[in-house]
Parts: C-alpha cells; sequence; structure tokens
C-alpha cells in the first residue's frame, strides 16, 4: 500500500518544526521525550496503516472525553446527561473555570467542567467511585479493542497538582450538578485522563466511532449509533477548544486534542486518523499533530463540508 509511504512523508515534513511545549502543568508529562512522532490510519474494515512512533504508549488525557461522553449517554439516555451538560461551544481555554450562568450547568462535555460532570455519569446511579472507574476503563478498552491500563505516575503527578479541576468540581457541587464529594470526582476523572494508548489504540477507538459505534476489529458493538452522532457533532463544535472555530474551517473533521500530545479525528464511514507529538501550541493542541491534519485533510479532501 502507498499509505505507509505518505504518512512516512509526512511525518518528514513536521519533523523540523520544534516549535511549542510538553504540557508543563503536570509534572510527569513535563518529563516525556518531545521529539516522539507518528500518525495512524485506521479504515472502518480494521486495517490500520501507520508510520513513526504508532506503538508508543501515553497517557490519552482529553481525548478520553469524546468517548466517556458516549458512555454516558448509552448508559443514561440522552436527557439526563443533557439536563447536565451543555452542547454549546465555550471559546475558551479547556481548564476555564467557566459554568452557564443561572444553572451552573457546564457548556460542553469536551472542556474539563463538563467532563468531570460526564465522568459521574458513566454507568448507573449506584456505583460506587472505583465501579465507575473500572466502568470508564473498560469502556475506553471497547472502544480501541483491547485492555487499557491507567499510568499511575502520571496519574498521581496530575492529582498533586489539580488545585484548578477541584475548584471546578468544587463549583459544580455548589451549584448541585455534582452530588458526591468533588475531591473523589476530580480523582476518578483523572484516573480516566491516565489511561495509556498508543497512535494506533487511538485510530482505532476514531475508527469505532468512524464505523458507527461499532468496533472494526472485534465486532463488538460499543455504543449505539444515535450516540456516535451526538459524539461527533460535539467533537466538531468543541474538540478543539479555543481554536475549534479555526479547526473547524481549516480541517473540517470531527476531533479532539489531548494534553499528552495526542489528537484524533473520526471520518464518519471512513477512517479513524490519530497523531501524535507531545509539543502544544497555547490552545493545548498538539502543534505537529494540527499540522498533520491540516495536511492530511487537504491532500485527500476529507473537508466534510467540502464537495467531493
Ligand atoms: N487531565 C487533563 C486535565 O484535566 C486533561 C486536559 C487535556 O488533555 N486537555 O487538565
Amino acid at each position: 500500500s502507498v499509505i505507509p509511504d505518505y504518512l512516512t512523508e509526512a511525518l518528514g515534513d513536521v519533523v523540523s518544526d520544534t516549535s511549542g511545549e510538553p504540557a508543563g502543568y503536570i509534572p510527569e508529562l513535563a518529563a516525556a521525550d518531545p521529539e516522539r512522532l507518528g500518525a495512524a490510519f485506521a479504515t472502518v474494515q480494521g486495517e490500520v496503516y501507520g508510520a513513526g512512533d504508532i506503538d508508543t504508549e501515553f497517557t490519552i488525557q482529553s481525548i478520553s472525553k469524546p468517548f466517556a461522553y458516549a458512555l454516558a449517554l448509552a448508559d443514561r439516555g440522552f436527557d439526563p446527561v443533557l439536563a447536565k451538560v451543555g452542547v454549546e461551544p465555550s471559546g475558551e481555554a479547556f481548564n476555564q473555570i467557566s459554568l452557564e450562568g443561572d444553572t451552573g450547568r457546564p457548556l460542553n462535555p469536551m472542556i474539563n467542567a463538563g467532563a468531570i460532570t460526564t465522568h459521574t455519569l458513566v454507568g448507573s446511579d449506584d456505583l460506587k467511585p472505583a465501579e465507575r472507574v473500572e466502568r470508564v476503563i473498560d469502556g475506553l478498552s471497547a472502544f480501541a479493542g483491547r485492555p487499557l491500563r491507567t499510568d499511575e505516575a502520571v496519574c498521581v503527578s496530575e492529582m498533586e497538582h489539580a488545585h484548578r479541576n477541584l475548584a471546578i468540581a468544587h463549583m459544580l457541587r455548589g451549584h448541585d450538578i455534582l452530588t458526591e464529594d468533588p475531591r473523589t470526582v476530580v480523582d476518578g476523572y483523572t484516573r480516566q485522563c491516565s489511561v495509556r494508548v498508543t497512535a494506533r489504540d487511538l485510530a482505532m477507538m476514531a475508527a469505532t466511532l468512524a464505523n458507527r459505534g461499532v468496533n472494526p476489529l472485534s465486532g463488538e458493538r460499543v455504543v449505539p449509533e444515535p450516540v456516535v452522532r451526538q459524539v461527533l457533532s460535539v467533537m466538531f463544535t468543541c474538540g478543539m477548544y479555543d481554536a475549534a472555530g479555526d479547526w473547524a474551517t481549516q480541517v473540517g473533521i470531527p476531533a479532539k486534542s489531548g494534553v499528552a500530545g495526542g489528537l484524533i479525528g473520526a471520518l464518519p464511514g471512513q477512517i479513524g486518523i490519530a497523531t501524535f507529538s507531545p509539543r502544544l501550541d497555547r490552545h493545548g493542541n498538539s502543534v505537529r499533530g494540527v499540522s498533520l491534519f491540516e495536511r492530511f485533510s487537504s491532500d485527500m479532501g476529507l473537508h466534510l463540508m467540502g464537495t467531493p
């Protein structure tokens, strides 16, 4: 196939770009090798093509958010989730302490306020916090098609510096959007973010969204089709935080970034794409990842609003 050669060439073109910095606010992430670089495509038929570091594990971070949202919608139904988390783009940074004026509802599930709330909506109401984390990790694993595990060092490192997320969780508790102990909730959310994945896993997780919720390799239906439509819509409008508008116009693919340097895109009915490169721009999105997606989109005419 010509795809691995194409990917190798694309990586070669961005490798000289050393701008940006790995996330600094989680000390364990700042220690990551910033030169890592990989890209993978996974088709809805289950083929994976890749180049570079596609089997290196790193933490999923915010890329867990759309998948946890999918699990919450599948487990609870739409109305209970929408009652607690909106679907409006915030135009703000991922960790902004921003809640809807009178209700206290987080604007969307892709920013931390919404994702912390969404974490508590996975599984049934009677789950204990540890059981809920288990349900989240099992669900992420089903999207990936292999068992995933957490990175304890990254999790502990983030919890030691989780003051912003704790502040957000206390605000949410004050508005009764959260009904549990804020620290316990942030601990569970941080565990969710510390799940280890490779670019290959992320491409397969994105391909499961592209494949209407069925994992192309295992054949397992992970979430129902209407849930996938909801998740991809929210990724399209909110997945890149305060760069979501630039992304929607220039790349035009539902996407999600994470502060460990991962980035995914899902093209309905076609492919899941993942890139990995730890240096981030000022929005917290991978610098080389954004360049790669811009190139993939224009080379292959992937923009969803483009005319085929
Ligand atoms: N765990 C990180 C946080 O909550 C995830 C942020 C991200 O990947 N953008 O701050």
